[in-house]
């Protein structure tokens, strides 16, 4: 297909394929429904024998994946339609609603993970052997066994969580999704959400861009000590539960356990990260020189080496990612272009809906949901490839089960930041003004930077900040602390000012998923070295890379990606990633 400038236009997204509304007769009816099924899974509790025949078995998986179905699209519809208006007070209820139902179900069916946690290995090998896609969902469970509690525990938790943890999140969200800033631009005071501001903070004007970071930090800082309370808490929930209960050894290594990477390549992604800063440090002292100062402040960080604040319309986004997935293989491109089909993108700005941009992916048949705020910028148009290319990693996926089709954290950044490099290759092959390219070619090492040494230091700032608080620290502490953090990442390159001490504050991912960050580093490094053996064998790479995406959640990813040839324990493979980094900066030296 030939697209447009005017094929596709921003839009809401239409969560009509999930259920017609909250308070549809078809939401009460699956709420209906899967209290039926759940009622009639506690039934098979009596069948579950060391010795049961495969085939029984298989119909209580299966049977638990029927329900999951349900509920993900449950859990989907509330948590969008919050996510599109999070201000909206029948969204707020509905995931309340859900989430309390859902820990109740979860609850009433804990006993089949606790059974097949505690089954000996001969009989739980006997029954994997049978159990094709989804063995390696059953032995994901199975990791879980030393932290895994008594089933009263395990259900006290889900409980809790509801009212604790998770209610906590809901309300950071409302608190800082409800943000206004205010900016004085062309002498008139706008008031904008946390997305409308962050054009200025990565924009052209110096003066602008240092007033725009100010009042975001200015706004954050207000409730800064009630946000820093928000975090220690949820720090210490963490280590209530995954330390003092589960006996994880580090806070860490819970979620390395859920990725299902080893503690021990973590690390060596941290280290060789920390050894690479000088990296990102010599290139912010040239930046410093294209944007025309002696040293960049960190308002300037992200700001463009030429004048060009060049907006695209949407359309024109749309056509030039469209066309850079189906140059790559067409069939990406027609499942990218499925989501834009159904309506499942919302692309608007409006006030109370969530900021950023994420994809969520439900079940394999439903075509997953993008949301993100489109204004136009150059790197609106790449956070448009980024989240499309989640889409088609799920897309690619659907042939594998509701348990095992959406890829664990640390292969989930792939497709999105392959993504990300087929437009920026599209984007420099159109581009014939020199200042533009030279901008574009800037910004590949701002996000780089962005994806790979910020993230790897909110790590590291997390892994520091829950050991802080276990020692009582206070929110000032937390702060001073990230201040620390923030001179090493950028050591004498950067210029820092006192707000940036409440950046963490702003960050989403500590609080809802912490040690989530590292994943886009170890994304994003995977991604230079695949697109490095894409352009030393061209299509032959392509079968490797797709079997990558399309192997989703089946694998363990150290096993996906050994497959590729690749050892993600060897410090060698992630400074391959960081050598591509440096000769671009040599190559931008050269400019
Ligand atoms: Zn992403």
């Amino acid at each position: 297909m030939a697209y447009s400038i005017n094929t596709y236009s921003v839009k809401k997204w239409d969560l009509g394929e999930l259920f017609p509304g909250s308070d549809s007769p078809e939401l009460q009816a699956a709420f209906d429904h899967v209290e039926e099924q759940v009622t009639s899974f506690e039934g098979v509790r009596g069948k579950l024998k060391a010795d049961m025949n495969t085939e029984t078995f298989l119909d209580v998986v299966r049977a638990s994946e029927e329900t999951a179905r349900i509920v993900n699209k449950m859990y989907a519809f509330a948590e969008l339609s919050f996510a599109a208006d999070t201000q909206d007070q029948n969204a707020q209820s509905l995931v309340g609603r859900v989430q309390q139902f859902v820990a109740e179900i979860q609850n009433r069916t804990l006993f089949f993970d606790l059974w097949w946690k505690d089954l000996d290995d001969a009989n739980a090998e006997r029954l994997m052997n049978a159990s094709g896609d989804y063995r390696y969902y059953l032995e994901a469970i199975r990791r879980f066994k030393p932290h895994t509690l008594s089933e009263v525990e395990e259900q006290a938790i889900n409980l809790k969580n509801v009212t604790g943890s998770n209610a906590l999140i809901n309300l950071y969200d409302s608190i800082t999704n409800r943000y206004t800033f205010k900016l004085q631009v062309n002498g008139e005071v706008k008031e904008l959400t946390r997305a409308q501001l962050q054009p200025y903070i990565q924009g052209s004007d110096p003066d602008l861009r240092a007033r725009a970071y100010q009042e975001l930090y200015r706004v954050y800082g207000e409730d800064g000590p009630v946000l820093g309370q928000m975090y220690q808490t949820r720090a210490r929930d963490w280590h209530n539960e995954n330390i003092l209960m589960r006996k994880f050894s580090s806070p860490m290594s819970v979620r390395n356990l859920a990725n299902d990477v080893p503690d021990e390549a973590v690390n060596v992604l941290l280290d060789v990260t920390k050894k690479n800063s000088k990296i990102f440090q010599r290139y912010f002292k040239m930046k410093a020189k294209h944007v025309g100062i002696g040293k960049l402040r960190r308002y300037d960080v992200y700001a463009p080496v030429a004048k060009s604040d060049k907006a695209f319309e949407f359309g024109e986004a749309a056509r030039m990612v469209l066309e850079s997935f189906s140059a790559f293989e067409p069939r990406v491109g027609e499942l990218a272009q499925r989501v834009f089909d159904q309506d499942h993108l919302d692309s608007e700005v409006r006030k109370g809906k969530q900021g950023g941009a994420f994809c969520a992916s439900i079940n394999p048949e439903n075509t997953p949901y993008v949301l993100m705020n489109y204004t136009g910028r150059a790197r609106d148009v790449a956070t448009l490839a980024h989240e499309l290319g989640h889409a088609i990693h799920a897309m690619l996926a659907s042939h594998h089960s509701t348990f095992t089709f959406h890829s664990s954290l640390p292969l989930a950044e792939t497709a999105s930041t392959f993504g990300e490099m087929m437009l920026t290759e599209k984007l420099l092959a159109e581009e014939t003004d020199e200042a533009v390219r030279r901008d574009i070619l800037f910004k590949q090492m701002d996000d780089a930077f962005a994806t790979i040494l910020r993230q790897i230091y909110f790590a590291i700032f997390e892994r520091d900040a829950h050991a802080l608080v276990q020692k009582n620290a206070s929110t000032d502490e937390l702060c001073a602390l990230y201040m620390e953090n923030l001179k090493e990442e950028f050591g004498d390159s950067v210029e820092l000012s006192e707000e940036f001490k409440w950046e963490w504050v702003s960050i989403p991912h500590i609080y809802h998923t912490p040690f989530y960050v590292y994943a886009y580093a170890f994304g994003q490094l995977l991604v230079f070295s695949l697109y490095q053996q894409f352009k030393a064998e061209g299509e032959s790479f392509k079968p490797k890379y797709l079997k990558i995406l399309s192997s989703g959640g089946s694998e363990a990813p150290e096993k996906i990606l050994a497959e590729a040839g690749i050892d993600i324990r060897s410090s060698k493979f992630w400074q391959g990633g960081f050598d591509v980094l440096s000769r671009m900066v040599d190559e931008l030296e050269k400019l």
